[in-house]
């Protein structure tokens, strides 16, 4: 019989295919973790998969939970507790902490999923220490997160920090669902801008590496770029390269709006590493002012897929010392 760790929050990671979760004890140990596929469902169906989903992990800790913290991609509106505006959930307009906190129980509570995963990185991860730091997330999407003087940063409604939107491109691709706008950061780096330049390079160049994998009925998507490119593949190096380029632009602008002492890099994309911080780093000495950009530090997460979580349950802990406070 697994041994009973003392408070532990549970953390969720709440993506738009998937949600994983565990029980977090205060060493920032994970404990019983577990998931579910999510991927289209409807709003009750959804709303029962996750329910059964804390119960599995609290089961695993024997009940020994004293909240949980929901990270989604989505904005938040903290001020009237709402899932605002969310393009791969049903919860758009959902009181959702407190729906799910009703049906667990326990005390939940939600927050955007590039904040929490910064959450997590300040707290013990890359940027830990660091009054003024920045994450940015490439994944399917681009998120972000801002903590300044040492706290996270989310703006007049909670909805801020949203670097993914960040235009680097004015007459860029056309941005993804939810945003009407165009060459922001997550039409150009994130990893389904990257499969989109890839798959339009492979049907333009039968006879490269990209043209044969497609031809061969591979799928063509970030990690098989990322793939070929370690394995010197030019062309897929280049695509790395050119999507370096784009987040190194939005380093620029990052550095010389905030002069952060850190910014913070993860997600999928991030699995091709210096190729894509190298270029993004000699384009920021490039295009930043001097001084902040002298003093930047751009560095890999350190949590990978586990930021979510982390972030997640720390959050709930945070909120739960607050509760006792006030
Ligand atoms: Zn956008």
């Amino acid at each position: 019989m697994a041994e009973v760790p003392a408070e532990c929050v549970i953390g969720v990671d709440l993506g738009g295919t998937k949600a994983v979760a565990a029980a977090v004890d205060r060493e920032l140990a994970m404990r019983h973790r577990a998931r579910r596929e999510i991927l289209r469902q409807d709003l009750p169906t959804l709303l029962a998969t996750l329910t059964a989903l804390v119960d599995e992990v609290r089961e695993g800790v024997r009940g020994e939970v004293e909240g949980v913290g929901f990270g989604i991609p989505c904005l938040i509106d903290q001020d009237r507790h709402l899932a605002a505006s969310s393009v791969h959930l049903p919860i758009e307009g959902l009181a959702f902490a407190d729906v799910m906190a009703e049906r667990l129980g326990i005390p939940a509570f939600m927050d955007n999923d590039g904040n929490l995963a910064l959450l997590a990185e300040h707290h013990a991860g890359a940027a830990r220490g660091e009054q003024n730091a920045v994450m940015i997330t490439l994944g399917t999407g681009v998120a972000g997160g801002i903590v300044i003087a040492g706290e996270l940063y989310r703006g007049a409604q909670g909805a801020g920090a949203e670097l993914g939107h960040m235009i680097v491109d004015a007459d860029g691709p056309e941005c993804g669902p939810g945003c009407p706008s165009r060459g922001c950061l997550e039409a150009l780096c994130s990893g389904s801008a990257l499969a989109r330049d890839a798959l339009a390079f492979a049907r333009n160049a039968p006879d490269s590496r990209l043209g044969q994998a497609l031809a061969q009925g591979r799928d063509i998507n970030g990690p098989l770029v990322t793939e070929l490119a370690f394995d010197g593949d030019p062309d897929a190096a280049t695509l790395l390269t050119r999507l370096g380029e784009w987040l190194g632009i939005g380093l620029a602008n990052v550095a010389n709006i905030f002069n952060p002492d850190v910014v913070v890099v993860g997600g999928g994309v991030m699995a091709a590493g210096e190729l894509i911080l190298g270029p993004a780093r000699r384009v920021l000495a490039d295009r930043a002012l001097a001084l902040p950009a002298a003093h930047l530090r751009v560095t890999p997460a350190r949590f990978g897929a586990d930021a979510g979580v982390l972030g997640a349950a720390l959050f709930a802990r945070e909120r739960l010392r607050q509760r006792v406070r006030a």
